[in-house]
């Protein structure tokens, strides 16, 4: 499963995130497969489309799909370098697919800043310049590898390969991130082959105190992390951690009630998880039965026979045919015979690119 690693500067909240993310973790009778280690929590993908489907079917069991979050402790000044553990930090954060960076947006004089001050854009630049460095030695070791190759044949892979790197290495040594550089398709493709830790998505978690993430739009630090973002090609979550740790010690109708109280539609852990599933390119298909109403993570752009292989590899191998609504047919028309009544019922074959809230049965050989 993809995962998003936390990564942050020292008493910026991490752990207090990461406690609310184990907390809020799946029951392991509904995942089975989910073998899970102790710097990594799963979560259930919020859906609104799932609560909704379970008020028309009313299924015996109700499964949401989910997501993996991994923390990576201990990132610091001079990890490319390999400071401290720094090299470590660095492969750990190349195993995974996108990075949630947790910034510290709140006073407190009794907790100390590793810098001193409380300056979140300084803090973003700090660690994104450890990532950028590892990511230069990368491309300079690249380089020494293709740029000989490049000159004396007239190997095209050779000569495309080094086009990208001379752009690579003049925008990272510019202490840009390589997310950030215009890329065309091909250059794209190559690229992925470098796995490099500046080209993995990013949410920066702007972690407040409870009053701040009431309004977090005037919230002076704030305003300097979603400027940044916008620069940066990322995104902005706000949540005040201390919160959310207390929040995902409630049970579901408690943490409602909680919510509702203080007048927010859904926690910042809920916010956070649709977000980088959302960075992460995926999508969800749901099936919906009286037996089991339930959400399937799927990558955009998925024929229909390889989305019937994330439920079985039998439903792919022996594919015959979907049928398929849109969700919002079952929200507006709220029964599947009124749906085909409607003529909203399709036959899709194996070309069908799925889309996210389709409502899927698949026909199959065994
Ligand atoms: P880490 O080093 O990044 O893992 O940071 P921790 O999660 O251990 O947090 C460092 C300190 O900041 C702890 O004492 C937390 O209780 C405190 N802290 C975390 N989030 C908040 C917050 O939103 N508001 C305040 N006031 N303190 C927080």
């Amino acid at each position: 499963p993809l995962t998003a690693g936390i990564v942050g500067l020292p008493n910026v909240g991490k752990s207090t995130l990461f406690n609310a993310i184990t907390k809020s973790q799946v029951e392991a009778a509904n995942y089975p497969f989910a073998t899970i280690q102790p710097n990594v929590g799963v979560v259930e993908v919020p859906d609104h489309r799932i609560d909704r489907l379970v008020e028309l079917f009313h299924p015996k069991k109700t499964i949401y799909t989910t997501f993996e979050f991994t923390d990576i402790a201990g990132l610091v000044k001079g990890a490319s370098k390999g400071e401290g553990l720094g090299n470590q930090f660095l492969s750990n954060i190349r195993l995974t697919d996108a990075i949630c960076h947790v910034v510290r947006c709140f006073d407190d004089p009794n907790i100390t800043h590793v810098e001193n001050t409380i300056d979140p854009v300084r803090d973003i630049e700090i660690i994104n310049l450890e990532l950028i460095l590892a990511d230069l030695q990368t491309v300079e070791n690249r380089i020494s590898k293709v740029e000989r190759k490049s000159k004396s044949t007239a190997d095209k892979e050779a000569k495309a390969e080094m086009a990208l790197l001379s752009k690579l290495k003049p925008h990272l040594e510019a202490g840009e991130p390589a997310r950030s550089l215009q890329l065309s398709e091909e250059e794209a493709l190559l690229v992925k082959n470098y796995n490099l830790l500046s080209s993995k998505p990013v949410i920066y978690v702007a972690n407040m105190d409870e009053e701040g993430v009431m309004d977090p739009e005037s919230n002076p630090y704030y305003q300097k992390v979603t400027a940044f973002a916008a620069k940066d090609h990322s995104e902005v979550v706000a949540l005040c951690a201390k919160m959310e740790e207390e929040l995902s010690s409630l049970d579901a109708e408690e943490k409602a009630v909680f919510l509702e109280e203080l007048g927010l539609p859904q926690s910042g852990l809920d916010r956070l998880i649709q977000k980088a599933y959302r960075v992460l390119g995926l999508c969800t298909f749901l099936t919906a039965g009286e037996d089991e109403c339930r959400a399937w993570t799927f990558k955009a752009g998925m024929k229909a026979p390889d989305c019937a292989g994330v439920i079985h590899t039998d439903f792919k191998r022996g594919f015959i045919r979907a049928e398929v609504y849109a969700f919002e047919d079952m929200d507006a028309l709220e029964s599947e015979h009124a749906i085909k009544e409607a003529g909203k019922l399709r036959l899709e074959g194996k070309d069908y690119v799925v889309q996210d809230g389709d409502v899927m049965h698949f026909r199959f050989n065994v």
